[in-house]
């Protein structure tokens, strides 16, 4: 471990932990499957920690350039509104849709889409959702921007390129969605950074946007985890992608950058039971209150060294090499 001094939360924020803990609430330590329960970015009435986040967010508006991008009108806007569903199906196999959604995404500020069922454990407890498939968009971040983190008052710049590029996330969902419905099927939008009844991370991954990372965020094959989620559900005849397991979860078992760089040291390097499954964990009682104090953090993102423009390459010739190195 780095030997850098201990990080010592702001009162303004340990002050608004409830009695339970987020990672009660998260289900860490639970060895039975059971689908997320509502949390941190959801409504204040539906979740535990509601005063923590508004303690949270207020204190990233303090910031001009945080709170211009975080507005409901930020420069370059959240996307269309909900079009009304068109009368009447436009009848195509599934395999011309996936390829018509695939394609309308990536003309339409998407940088990676990817198609999965929907399964229960992709939605928050207290929600529902119908549809049989689920769309997720990946938008990338500027890397260069992203490397300035963790975000301050006199720098806020990574703390703006997050809130820019979950705008764009928005305006891809929000524009796909708008295709299909005009297409005569059933779909909604699923924006960040509040949420609502999808989870998205595991939907990604099942999409085949890449693995868990021990930061707790996708490592993406191209982008790393330089990148930001948002998604459709829908009734539009689809086929499902695969996963993609390319080395990334057996590289975290190596590698401590990100739980070294952690200020409040949230990154466990070991994998945690969660909810029945063995995977990788951040503590939320301990990130958090450095996340509000720095505007968000981040810090964990950039400093993955698959986040590195141009390094993915480098990184998967070495997994190669070593998959096909005799006796290793
Ligand atoms: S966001 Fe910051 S505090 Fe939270 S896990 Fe990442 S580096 Fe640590
Ligand atoms: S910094 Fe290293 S350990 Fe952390 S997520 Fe990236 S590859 Fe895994």
């Amino acid at each position: 471990m780095s030997r850098k001094k201990p990080f010592k939360p702001m009162a303004r924020f340990t002050d608004c932990f409830p009695e339970i803990s987020g990672n009660a609430v998260n289900g860490l330590g639970e060895s039975e499957p059971r689908r997320p329960s509502r949390f941190f970015w959801h409504p204040p009435d539906r979740q535990t920690h509601a005063r923590l986040q508004k303690e949270v967010t207020d204190y990233h508006r303090r910031s001009p350039a945080v709170r211009e991008y975080f507005r409901p009108d930020p420069p370059g806007g959240r996307g269309p509104k909900a079009v009304p569903q068109a009368p009447g199906k436009n009848s195509k196999p599934a395999a011309e849709w996936t390829s018509i959604v695939k394609e309308f995404a990536l003309a339409n500020e998407s940088d990676l889409v990817g198609i999965t069922a929907v399964k229960p454990e992709y939605v928050y407890e207290g929600y529902e959702i119908n549809e049989p498939w689920v769309i997720t968009i990946g938008v990338a971040m500027d890397y260069d921007e992203l490397a300035q983190a963790p975000p301050s008052f006199e720098n806020p710049t990574a703390a703006v390129v997050v809130a820019k590029e979950y705008n764009r996330a928005a305006r891809a969902c929000r524009k796909l969605t708008n295709f299909i419905l005009s297409q005569g099927y059933y779909a909604k939008a699923y924006q960040g950074p509040y949420a609502t009844a999808l989870n998205m991370i595991p939907a990604a991954i099942a999409s085949g946007f890449g693995e868990l990372g021990k930061h707790g965020s996708i490592i993406n094959r191209q982008f790393g985890s330089a990148f930001r989620l948002s998604a459709v559900t829908t009734d539009l005849p689809l086929l499902s992608d695969s996963p993609d397991v390319f080395g990334a979860d057996d590289f975290c078992m190596r590698c401590r950058a990100c739980s070294n760089a952690c200020p409040p040291g949230a990154i466990f390097d070991e994998k945690q039971m969660v909810r029945g499954e063995v995977k990788w964990y951040v503590d939320f009682d301990k990130c958090i209150p450095y996340f509000g104090e720095a505007l968000g953090c981040a810090l964990c993102l950039p400093r993955c060294p698959w986040s590195r423009p141009g390094n993915p390459e480098k990184l998967l010739r070495q997994i190669r090499r070593r998959a096909n190195k005799p006796g290793d």
